[in-house]
């Protein structure tokens, strides 16, 4: 049996709809400018440029519910909600028409964003890291299993303090689930546990101390966190 030099932290999970079994994180992936109108509005041409990849430590997870301290090194904390696509197998070169068959559930998740970290990292040609993939930046609901269907389409929406910031459908993605896992398991080999955000539709904003944000996805689920 293997020994370590101190106890190593237990593995991040996410709880699942229906379940009292939790789902383990492996990694986060995430999807910038998937919705035209987000890429717009962060002065890109969705017609001209490929969604990016990014990614995130798998402890960046914060479960709905749980507290959201304001970050570090940052006056402009921005909200993003996204459908989360979990995993339940993966591997390389996937095509997407057995995309499907890897996809654990889904749930509504905020892709929490330093936007004046992310603007200086763009505009300097250096990577996105300090403004995407920090501590508590991936917020997430609960996991709905994908038994009942696949989420392509249905209402995604986000409010804080009650006032509607961000209102599209989960449809209106330039690149649609299959064929983002498709897409990523050329570049990595996917696998179980791995959370995918797929990306945000426009009216992205700051919050401040205080605000609760709420946000969902019709037939797949909610994600609410306060920012302490
Ligand atoms: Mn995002």
């Amino acid at each position: 049996m293997t020994s370590y030099v101190f106890a190593p932290r237990p593995p991040v999970s996410v709880a699942i709809e229906g379940s009292k079994d939790r789902f383990p994180v492996h990694r986060i992936y995430c999807v910038g400018r998937n919705y035209a109108d987000h890429a717009r509005e962060m002065g890109s041409d969705p017609r001209r440029e490929s969604p990016v990849f990014f990614t995130k430590p798998a402890d960046a997870i914060v479960e709905s519910g749980q507290p959201v301290p304001y970050p570090q090194r940052t006056t402009n904390l921005h909200h993003e909600i996204e459908l989360v696509v979990a995993l339940k197998g993966g591997g390389r070169e996937i095509p997407a028409d057995e995309a499907f068959q890897y996809v654990f559930g889904y749930a509504a998740g905020n892709d929490f964003t330093r936007r004046d970290l992310q603007q200086a990292s763009r505009a300097a040609g250096q990577p996105w890291d300090t403004g995407k993939g920090f501590d508590r930046s991936a917020g997430i609901g609960l996991i709905k299993p994908a038994t009942a269907g696949h989420a392509a389409s249905g209402r995604i929406w986000l409010t804080v303090n009650g006032r509607q910031r961000q209102e599209g459908n989960i449809s209106d993605v330039i690149w649609k689930v299959p064929e983002i896992i498709a897409e990523l398991s050329t570049l990595f080999e996917l696998a179980a546990g791995d959370l995918i955000y797929t990306g945000t539709p426009a009216g992205v904003g700051a919050v401040r101390k205080g605000d609760r944000i709420e946000g969902g996805i019709e037939g797949v689920g909610l994600v609410t966190h306060v920012i302490e």
